[in-house]
This record gives C-alpha cells, sequence and structure tokens, in this order.
C-alpha cells in the first residue's frame, strides 16, 4: 500500500535530500504569478507570460492530479560566502557547477514515479516536474512542509538551507499531506540589502529584469549597458542573495556525485575568453550551462573581462578564439562585439 511515509522514504533511497506532499488544490500564493507578470517583472521571459494559465493550477498539468509530492535536492558543495578565487576568475552559480539538474532529477523522478506505480498498480496517473515544466514548485514545495519561500524567493529549508533543486511529481493518488512550512524570515534583511541590482523590490518580490541571473542567463540580446557594471563577475547566474542568507550559514553539503563532477567556477576569464567554440562547449558540456548560448556565454565573458579592471586583457579580447576570424564563430556575433567594444572602453 502506498502512503506519503513510503514514497517519502523511496525518494531518499533515491538520492533526494527532502521530499514532502502538498495538496493539489488552489493554493492561494499561486494567484500572485498574474499580478507579477502585470507589473512587468518576467522581462523577455514570454514563455512566463504563455504558460500563465497552465501554472495556474496542476490539474492543468495532471487534470486527474489529488497530491503533488515535492523533492528537493541539496546541490552545494561548498562553504557559505563566495570562495576565494583568483582575480580575473569567474563566478558560475552554484548550482549549474555540476551535472545539469533537469536530466538527473528528471531520471531520479521517473524512477520514483514507476517505483510507486509498482506498488500501486498501472493505472496510477503520475506528472513530473523539474523546473521547465508548467508548474509553480515552489508554491507546493511550501505547502508540502519542504520549505517556505524567503524574501529572496528561494525556498528554505530550516535543516537544509537553500541551495536546493526543487521538483516533484502530481499524482492521480490522494496522499497524506504535510503541514505547510512557517515563514522564518522575521525581521531579516539580508538579502534585499545585499543584493547589487535592487532586483527585490519588495519582501519576496523580485524584478527578474534587475537580477543579474536574468541577465546572464534569460536574455539573447545585449544586457542592457546601464546594467553591465553590475554583472561584476557573474558569468553565470547569481547567488549573493542565498550566500547571505543567516539559513545558509553553516549549509549541507551534499557528496551527490551529480553536484560535484567538473569543477566551472573559478576559472580565468580570459582564459575561457581564448578558448575556441569547440574548447567552450566542452567546458560547458554536460551542466545547466548549456541552456545558454556559447555567443551569450562570451557576451558575458567580455562583460566580466570589462569589469576585471585588469587592462592587460584589452590584448586579450583582440584574440578570440585563439584567433579564429571565422565569421560562424560566437565571437562574432553583433550582441558580442558590442559587449567587447563596451568592455575595451571600460578597460581604458
Ligand atoms: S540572484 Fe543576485 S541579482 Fe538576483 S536577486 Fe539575488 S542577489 Fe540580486
Ligand atoms: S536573507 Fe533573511 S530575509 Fe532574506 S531569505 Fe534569508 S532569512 Fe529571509
Amino acid at each position: 500500500m502506498l502512503t506519503s511515509a513510503s514514497i517519502k522514504n523511496q525518494a531518499l533511497t533515491l538520492g533526494f535530500d527532502v521530499c514532502g506532499v502538498a495538496p493539489a488544490t488552489a493554493l492561494p500564493e499561486l494567484s500572485f504569478l498574474p499580478e507579477w507578470l502585470a507589473r512587468g517583472f518576467a522581462g523577455d521571459m514570454i514563455y512566463l507570460h504563455k504558460s500563465a494559465h497552465a501554472r495556474a493550477d496542476i490539474r492543468h498539468f495532471l487534470p486527474s492530479a489529488r497530491s503533488v509530492i515535492v523533492a528537493g535536492a541539496i546541490y552545494n558543495t561548498e562553504g557559505p560566502g563566495p570562495a576565494t578565487r583568483d582575480p580575473g576568475s569567474v563566478q558560475v552559480a552554484r548550482y549549474a557547477r555540476g551535472q545539469d539538474y533537469h536530466l538527473v532529477l528528471a531520471e531520479r523522478l521517473e524512477q520514483l514515479a514507476s517505483w510507486m506505480r509498482e506498488q500501486q498498480g498501472a493505472s496510477l496517473e503520475t506528472a513530473i516536474f523539474v523546473d521547465k515544466h508548467h508548474v509553480q514548485e515552489r508554491v507546493y514545495a511550501q505547502h508540502a512542509g519542504v520549505g517556505w519561500i524567503g524574501k529572496n524567493s528561494c525556498v528554505i529549508n530550516p535543516e537544509l538551507g537553500s541551495f536546493m533543486f526543487l521538483c516533484g511529481i502530481a499524482t492521480s493518488l490522494a496522499l497524506d499531506v504535510d503541514a505547510p512550512a512557517t515563514d522564518q524570515c522575521g525581521a531579516c534583511t539580508l538579502c534585499i540589502d545585499s543584493c547589487p541590482t535592487g532586483a527585490i523590490v519588495d519582501a519576496h518580490v523580485l524584478d527578474a529584469t534587475k537580477c543579474i541571473s536574468y541577465l546572464t542567463i534569460e536574455i539573447d540580446g545585449a544586457i542592457p549597458e546601464s546594467q553591465r557594471p553590475q554583472i561584476g563577475d557573474h558569468a553565470y547566474g547569481c547567488d549573493i542573495c542565498q550566500d547571505v542568507c543567516p539559513w545558509n550559514l553553516a549549509p549541507v553539503l551534499t557528496a551527490d556525485p551529480a553536484w560535484t563532477a567538473t569543477p566551472r567556477h573559478g576559472a580565468s576569464a580570459g582564459e575561457l575568453w581564448l578558448r575556441t567554440d569547440d574548447e567552450l562547449h566542452q567546458f560547458v558540456k554536460g551542466s545547466a550551462m548549456t541552456h545558454l548560448s556559447l555567443a551569450g556565454l562570451r557576451r558575458n565573458l567580455a562583460t566580466v573581462i570589462g569589469n576585471s579592471g585588469d587592462r592587460a586583457l584589452t590584448a586579450v579580447l583582440d584574440r578570440p578564439g585563439r584567433g579564429v576570424r571565422n565569421a560562424a564563430h560566437s565571437a562574432h556575433t553583433p550582441v558580442v562585439e558590442d559587449a567587447v567594444a563596451w568592455a575595451k572602453g571600460r578597460l581604458k
């Protein structure tokens, strides 16, 4: 007989660090999305507008859904705060340093769903979700007791912190649900005060168009010039509002080989810039960073070099991909060339 407890045990066996169950009902926080979109905070993420209706209720994702199983996996492999790095090195958000979580988590969820059907019978309906699916997983995580949604919009588990992937399974099975997590941010405003771009415009309200994660990952075109200095040394994403969070001061580190695979953080921006497209592709291969085009990565690297203050790197920008002069090379897109021109001007 399948129960919430047996599913949670199996989830932990499969490599998840926490698991809870929420009801597949019209939870109040699900209705915040339209207002957030109407305020323009999604910027160019048109897919969020297009999928807003689907995201309004998990029963649009799985019509027979009665329960939502939410699983979390810690991805953090380093201590608190930005690690000591060489000058001119790049920051890569912690979640993107290991293997591509979409693939790893989907495989684990498929194993969990398959095990559930073995226990309950083939008629059991399940649908897995991992980030890219049209599910507001943070709302269900809060109602599954996995963690509360902090003022930085991340889900925080009191024992594990917030460096945690969230994913889950909607199912037709009516399971015992967990008590929702309680908000424990209190009077703290560290994340709001520490955000270098002022992207957290109010508690729990993120203006994504100001967020370094959005600027370095979500947009294909040029990063607005006024925002380039704020990118600093972030080549892919940003962890500042999580690094400063008191709930991450003594973070649980994972030994999961999926997240400890290849170090991508702390590489030299200049050295990365000089790689050919093939070499740059090898650098990101297998990670979530492949969701950014090589041109996007070069745009970010040029921006980081421009912010480095190291004038010697000006010459490096003139040697894209070790002198490759192929027009199809990613260093020669208008967006990258614009970032290079900006970087050279800033380094003068
Ligand atoms: S990820 Fe960085 S830029 Fe975005 S809200 Fe957090 S601190 Fe601000
Ligand atoms: S830094 Fe403070 S306010 Fe922000 S999420 Fe953490 S506890 Fe909440």
